[in-house]
């Protein structure tokens, strides 16, 4: 492992921090990231660091301080809020009581934080508090666990490390391990840094430098030695293609998704749905298709500290049906059912320490392993399914070099229980409110144009993971960027032909193989022209009706299907238009066109809800653009509307406005708040059509 300190850059840090947090929390800030961006030695929010310094009070008296990593940080983004400070003397006096539980302990050190509106530090401040040097480092090293999860692993670590470095058996994170770590410390003050069995790595130092160049140095021992004694690799029988893999996600990740749901009890919105990301790399596919694969994926978690992104243990499948669907959701759904039966059981096996407070977790998997698939990963949203597939990731990866070296040795039953259901653990998940679209994903057509791009926007708002599709590719790129820039990775650009059946397919199937499937189908693709019926050419109106009429028979044929195999409803929202009630002269081609349209999405209503599948329509009157994006109907129906009426830009639009009820200029975002009342399901209705035009009486719905 690389020693990635660099001094000019720790200048720039203290130059940027100093004057403001000191010099201390500056380098510990610097020397943090360092080990965050290493995801060989933290994933996501693992590990912790600290500081020792002064704080200067309100009195301008000088404290002793303790900078330590809040819970819930991700080392490799640190800012220097991350290390809140805390009143380091009191905080040492609590080694004279005997015990001290969690509740309490996580109470003492918010009485002792300098701010109180600071994040809550991490459970294993005491440890930082009661070891005597300056800066304190503590990482879930793969190569350490590699070495601490077999049988012999303790014989191995010493042979390994040597006295340089002081062994500790496995205790859970807490009072009683910050206890046993001061202890051990003050056993051998000569060593350089301390393992804890199946739990991780500390160095320390009297500068960020040298702790983070001890745990470099200690770690790349270990990596060393663990790549000279892995001599016994898995035996992979069959390999399976990564292309075969990626279409056996296809077909399995909206079975799964679906089954994963869990009922709400409210019938509007009946399912808490999961997203799920795929890991179908080749060490993971060789893994769950090699000759030890089921028995080792089937062992503990090689931290503790994982169990509440993956649970203890994944779900396993064997021999999975692939070539019958049918058998396949059978086998998946009984998988899925003995699964929960387990967990539950396994919680009330421990059910009496369970901490106060504490809620127990839903009883399905977080992760699903399939022979000739590889990994589907679930959580909440995709940032959750993304730490539960790295986390499966470098745990497949460790446990498989073990087993290179000799036999996997996890963490007991009850040491998982008492960290999974751990007042701090649960805190790191966030009991925040969920947005009305979060665990949902939405696919829009016609994305990149005035009304598609503000329905984006609407959906992201709510939480709601977006694929935007449509033909400009170059336009979707631009909003896609955009989108990304405000909402991340929540947001996807996917190219789309929708009067093209097999862009279709593949639209729907890159959406499900980034996100495992969809639950919200917005059509709002559609394109528009002026001719008198006329001067209309058979050739002019083919084009409309391949685009307004087959491609919305096509998107929402395609929307019905995937519903039917994900088994737990969905919605289609038509962007209609008001020419459907109330058409205008020389506008034949687009009214009759987006009048079949709408008639299709009638259709859907009646043929879908059995399925739970609401379809509705939101009919806006003209809409020419959202912020910089003009619509495509501006660019048709613009130039004739002004030349027919001696009208510029801002006359045409005033002219609209005139013409309804209310006077209001209808924008983009109406639109998508329209769509927004639908998605977020406020009503029991399908069917049925939203107006979004100000009140024009000739267009009325009825
Ligand atoms: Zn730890």
């Amino acid at each position: 492992m690389e020693n990635r300190w660099r001094d000019e850059e720790a200048e720039q840090f203290v130059e940027k921090y100093g004057a403001r947090w000191g010099l201390d929390v500056a380098l510990r800030t610097y020397s943090s990231r360092l080990l965050g961006s290493e995801e060989a030695l933290v994933l996501h929010g693992g590990g912790n660091t600290s500081v020792k310094g002064t704080h200067t009070n309100i009195l301008g008296e000088s404290v002793p301080a303790i900078f330590v990593k809040a819970s819930g940080f991700d080392m490799g983004t640190i800012e220097p809020e991350g290390h809140p400070g805390l009143d380091l003397a009191s905080l040492r006096k609590l080694r004279a009581l005997a015990d001290l539980d969690d509740q309490q302990m996580m109470d003492e050190f918010r009485a002792r934080l300098f701010n109180p509106r600071a994040a809550t530090p991490s459970l294993e401040t005491l440890v930082h508090a009661f070891l005597p040097p300056k800066f304190i480092d503590h990482t879930h090293a793969d190569a350490i666990l590699a070495l601490t999860n077999q049988t012999g692993g303790e014989k191995l670590i010493r042979e390994v490390l040597g006295d340089e470095v002081i062994v500790l058996p496995y205790i859970r994170p807490g009072f009683k391990l910050a206890k046993a770590v001061a202890a051990a410390y003050e056993a051998s003050p000569q060593a350089r840094g301390m393992v804890w069995m199946k739990h991780g790595m500390v160095t320390w130092g009297q500068t960020a430098q040298q702790a983070y160049s001890t745990m470099i140095e200690l770690v790349s021992r270990a990596e060393d030695s663990v790549a000279k004694r892995a001599t016994n690799p898995l035996r992979v029988a069959v390999q399976t293609p990564l292309e075969a893999a990626s279409k056996r996600v296809v077909q399995v990740a909206p079975i799964l998704r679906g089954l994963l749901a869990e009922p709400s009890g409210d019938p509007d919105r009946p399912y808490r749905r999961a997203i799920l990301l795929p890991l179908t790399t080749r060490e993971i596919l060789d893994f769950v298709n090699s000759d030890r694969g089921r028995e080792l994926a089937l062992t503990p978690p090689l931290t503790s500290d994982h169990l509440i992104r993956t649970k203890g243990l994944p779900l396993w499948v064997d021999a999975p049906h692939y070539d019958d669907p049918a058998k396949l959701r059978e086998q998946l759904s009984k998988a899925i059912q003995d699964y929960s039966a387990q967990y539950d059981a396994y919680v009330a096996r421990h059910a009496a320490n369970i901490p106060v407070g504490v809620a127990p977790f839903d009883s399905q998997p977080q992760v699903v392993l399939m022979p000739g698939l590889g990994a589907l990963c679930a959580g909440k949203d995709v940032q959750a399914a993304r730490i539960a597939r790295d986390i499966t990731a470098h745990t497949l990866a460790v446990k498989s070099r073990v087993a290179a070296m000799g036999s996997y040795e996890g963490l007991s039953e009850e040491h998982l229980f008492e960290m999974e259901y751990h007042s701090f653990q649960q805190a790191k998940l966030g009991a925040s409110e969920e947005p009305a679209l979060a665990r949902e994903v939405a696919l829009v057509t016609g994305a990149a144009g005035a009304i598609g791009s503000a329905i984006c926007e609407g959906l992201l708002e709510q939480g709601c993971h977006v694929a935007a599709t449509d033909l400009a590719e170059d336009a979707l790129k631009s909003l896609v960027d955009t989108l990304r820039t405000r909402y991340g990775e929540r947001a996807l650009g996917v190219p789309l032909d929708v009067t093209d059946p097999a862009s279709v397919v593949q639209a729907f199937a890159a959406v499900i193989e980034t996100w495992g499937g969809i639950d919200l189908v917005v059509v709002n693709a559609g394109i528009a022209m002026v001719a008198p019926l006329a001067e209309l050419s058979l050739e002019s109106f083919r084009k409309l009706e391949r685009v307004n009429v087959e491609g919305t028979l096509l998107v929402i044929s395609e929307a019905g299907r995937h519903f039917k195999t994900q088994g737990t409803g969905g919605d289609i929202v038509l962007v209609s238009t008001k020419n459907v009630f109330a058409p205008g002269a020389k506008f034949g081609a687009y009214s009759a066109t987006k009048a079949a349209a709408h008639q299709l999405a009638r259709i859907a209503s009646l043929e879908l809800a059995e399925l739970g599948v609401r379809v509705n329509m939101v009919s806006p009157d003209a809409v020419f653009a959202h912020g910089g994006r003009k619509s495509g109907l501006w660019a048709e129906v613009g130039p004739d509307r002004m030349r027919a009426r001696g009208l510029d830009e801002k006359g045409l639009e005033e002219y609209y406005r005139q013409r309804n009820l209310l006077k209001a200029a209808v924008t983009a975002r109406h639109v998508a708040n329209a769509v927004l009342f639908f998605a977020t399901r406020q009503t029991p209705t399908t069917g049925a059509t939203l107006p979004v035009d100000g009140g024009l009486p000739d267009a009325t719905p009825r």
